[in-house]
């Protein structure tokens, strides 16, 4: 018998009426003869409200307690869900992350999943139950602490469970009809993408595509496991991720674009006045990665040759703004640079295609279509398949509309949002 894993996400659980046709839909795929383990998110969007909250009681909530706080989410949607399946008359059983076997490391906030042992998954699937998990949570192998696996977390649950439970898929069931050329919430006439493979989709979500949490992605594409993103509102087929080496065997044929991707979740730090020499950049990232800041571009101004130094700047989520700053702050008198600046009032837009690999030019294309958009760029970063400018906020819309119609992404028809508040 088939084994599939379904998350639904927010917007698919957001009140009972949703919580009923989810449970309704999970019931049918049993009774289709497939085996079901269901990941559920929070409902709408309980986890900014929750994080609302915390900010009401003080503005730096300690990680435990906020994750401690922030599964409750999770543990809300699953019990009810739960009771709504047996409404139906088939028995499912809720499970928090840690009964699950969610094991993570202990940083709180984006705990990494070190290990999975779904004793109890299975369990209840040999008892005919169908077993329903909170996503996005788990329990720290060191410290027994409840951790949780970052802001959309849930998809990451769901593909770690489909691997460790051998599952042959993973559905992932959100608002939209998959993926498509650009978010259909800003630019109405994105294009649905019926195949993506794992490495493009890695730079969508690492790129701000929030329809998949990184993790996820590459979690997947380490298995081999396909995942399947399509609405919980529609019964269309959505877009499956898979390998490169699948989607050759299927004869598909590849785009060269794949999409526009952007985030305003991120903020730029730049250390000002840094003295030029062997040693600088590596302590200062040293540091940064000693405090579990992620960060992405990178750009070092040239020296100016009266001072001999030089100004470093880097993007980071604003989420990790306040601990970067501060880590840089307390290097000041080793390193002796002038200040810290920075600025949250940025956007990334970025340009995804496998394509770019072989064919030249794309780059002066995207920089043509954001100057006709009179959009100024302030950092640039590339990878093998992708190119990504920093430019002000303000102009995220204007940018990526402009980049989506130069590289003939528009579609002819309006891509549909069901639901979700898209905060
Ligand atoms: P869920 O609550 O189901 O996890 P999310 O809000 O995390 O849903 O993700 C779905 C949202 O991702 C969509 O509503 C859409 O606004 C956004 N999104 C951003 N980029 C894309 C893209 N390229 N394709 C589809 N959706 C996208
Ligand atoms: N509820 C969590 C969030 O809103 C996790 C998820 O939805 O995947 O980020
Ligand atoms: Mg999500």
């Amino acid at each position: 018998m088939a084994l599939i894993v379904q998350k639904y996400g927010g917007s698919s659980v957001a009140d009972a009426a949703g919580i009923k046709r989810v449970a309704k839909r999970i019931v049918d795929t049993l009774k289709s003869g497939t085996q079901v383990v269901v990941v559920v998110s929070a409902m709408g969007d309980t986890t900014d409200e929750l994080i609302d909250l915390a900010n009401q009681v003080t503005p730096n909530p300690p990680g435990r307690e906020l994750d401690m706080l922030l599964t409750a989410g999770e543990r809300i949607s699953m019990a009810v869900l739960a009771m709504a399946i047996a409404d139906l008359g088939v028995e499912a059983r809720s499970y928090t992350g840690s009964q699950a076997g969610v094991i993570t490391d202990s940083v709180h906030g984006k705990a990494r999943i070190i290990d999975v042992t779904p004793g109890r998954i299975s369990e209840a699937l040999a008892a005919g139950a169908i077993p329903i998990v909170a996503g996005f949570q788990g329990v720290a192998q060191a410290t027994k602490d409840i951790t949780t696996l970052g802001r959309g977390g849930s998809d990451t649950t769901a593909v770690a469970l489909a691997a460790a439970l051998g599952a042959d898929a993973c559905e992932i069931y959100t608002d939209v009809d998959g993926i498509f050329s650009a978010d259909p919430r800003r630019v109405p006439k994105a294009q649905h993408v019926p195949y993506i493979t794992y490495e493009e989709m890695m730079e969508l979500a690492a790129m701000g595509a929030k329809v998949l949490h990184l993790r996820c992605v590459e979690y997947a594409r380490r298995f081999n496991l396909p995942i399947h993103v399509r609405s919980s509102f529609s019964d269309r087929v959505g877009t499956w991720v898979m390998s490169d080496a699948v989607l050759k065997e299927k004869k598909v044929e590849q785009p060269i674009i794949s999409g526009v991707a952007h985030d305003l979740s991120e903020a730029k730090i730049t250390v000002v006045g840094v003295p030029d020499k062997p040693g600088n950049a590596a302590s200062i990232f040293e540091a940064i990665a000693n405090a579990n800041v992620n960060i992405d571009m990178i750009v070092q101004n040239v020296t100016t040759t009266a001072t001999s130094s030089t100004d470093i700047t880097f993007t980071c989520p604003k989420t990790d703004r306040e601990m970067a700053v501060k880590t840089l702050e307390a290097l000041k008198p080793t390193i002796g640079f002038n200040s810290v600046e920075f600025d949250e009032d940025i956007a990334k837009v970025s340009l995804i295609g496998a394509g770019m690999r072989s064919h030249p030019g794309v780059s002066a294309s995207f920089f043509r279509a954001l100057a006709s958009a009179d959009v100024n760029i302030e950092a640039i970063s590339t990878s093998e398949i992708r190119i990504s400018v920093v430019i002000r906020a303000g102009q995220t819309d204007a940018a990526v509309q402009a980049v989506h119609t130069a590289f003939g992404l528009d579609g002819s028809g309006e891509a549909v949002v069901y639901g979700g508040t898209g905060r």
